[in-house]
């Protein structure tokens, strides 16, 4: 089975914090190459990612913060990169984040590459450095071929690989991976997948981040209605179908969203024993 990797959102309060260390007793078997932990964005949840991570490095699992560009000023983030070293960490998913509502500017750094430039001038090659990328395009970029070229400029600013953002067709992955190798780029790409187990949530997700679901996806999850078990069983096989197709054609590993879940994550994986 090629590398997998799981990632979670930092827990706020101790009913969260219990979910997640049952996902990650659950899915630490499964011998992830390592695992994530999101930040949000506007800096809220800043000390929750920076606390998560240090727990799930006591777990002995190779953790990596997501730093966005919502961290504010150099000065903080900085503050904030050297104290990931600190803690032991090697890791790191750059990005831009959004902007939240009623925020009327970003932090000192506009864009991920710009990050990118940023973690590599603080700290050199200590950290290996993953980023985003959209095969669907980015929802708010001007076309897909500048998306492409904004792809890229993360990647020559010295990220080492990326995550895309979730989708549910293969056709559109391989185009892209495709296209952004005929540019010169050779860092891994590695699937971002969404297990499914509720379909009103993923709607709401998909609309925001532009992540298109099949309409004969959409249309067989609508049918269920509320049967979370019918869901579950035919979404999970619908997406080991995905994982399968993509690790067949050559995808260089699989980065689960578990939404702090891990039932969802697992039913899929089993699903995909038979590749071990
Ligand atoms: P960028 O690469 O900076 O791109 C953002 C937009 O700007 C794109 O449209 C791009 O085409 C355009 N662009 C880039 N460079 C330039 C330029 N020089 N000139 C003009 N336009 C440019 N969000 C969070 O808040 N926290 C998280 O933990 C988080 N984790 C994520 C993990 C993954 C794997 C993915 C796929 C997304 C994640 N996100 C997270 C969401 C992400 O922050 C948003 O999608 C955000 O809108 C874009 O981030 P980016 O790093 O891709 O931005």
């Amino acid at each position: 089975m090629p590398p997998i990797s799981f990632e979670f959102f930092p827990p706020k309060t101790d009913e969260q914090r219990a979910t997640l260390e049952k996902t990650v007793a659950a899915l630490q078997p499964r011998r992830p190459q390592y695992v994530s932990m999101t930040f949000g964005a506007g800096g809220s949840t800043l000390s929750y990612t920076l606390e998560a991570v240090r727990d799930l490095l006591g777990h002995g699992l190779d953790a990596a913060p997501h730093l966005s560009c919502m961290g504010g000023s150099r000065a903080e983030i900085r503050e904030l990169i050297q104290s990931y070293r600190a803690l032991g960490v090697k890791r790191i998913v750059a990005l831009r984040g959004d902007l939240p509502s009623g925020m009327a500017s970003f932090g000192d750094l506009r864009y991920a590459s710009d990050l990118v430039e940023f973690i590599r001038a603080e700290s050199g090659d200590h950290f290996h450095i993953e980023v985003a990328c959209y095969p669907e395009v980015h929802p708010q970029a001007a076309d897909a071929h500048a998306d492409l070229l904004h792809f890229k400029r993360k990647i020559d600013a010295g990220a080492n690989g990326a995550i895309t953002q979730y989708f549910y067709n293969p056709d559109g992955y391989f185009r892209f991976v495709e296209a952004a190798q005929r540019l010169g780029v050779d860092a891994p790409i590695v699937p971002g997948i969404m297990p499914i187990s509720n379909f009103s949530q993923l709607k709401r997700f998909s609309e925001l981040c532009g992540a298109e679901i099949p309409r004969w996806l959409a249309k067989r999850l609508a049918a269920y209605a509320d049967d979370a078990d019918a869901i579950r069983e035919f979404s999970s096989d619908v997406v080991a179908d995905l994982c399968r197709t993509l690790l067949e054609r050559g995808a260089p590993g699989l980065h689960f969203y578990t939404l702090n879940r891990a039932r969802p994550t697992l039913s899929v994986l089993d699903r995909l024993g038979a590749l071990d």
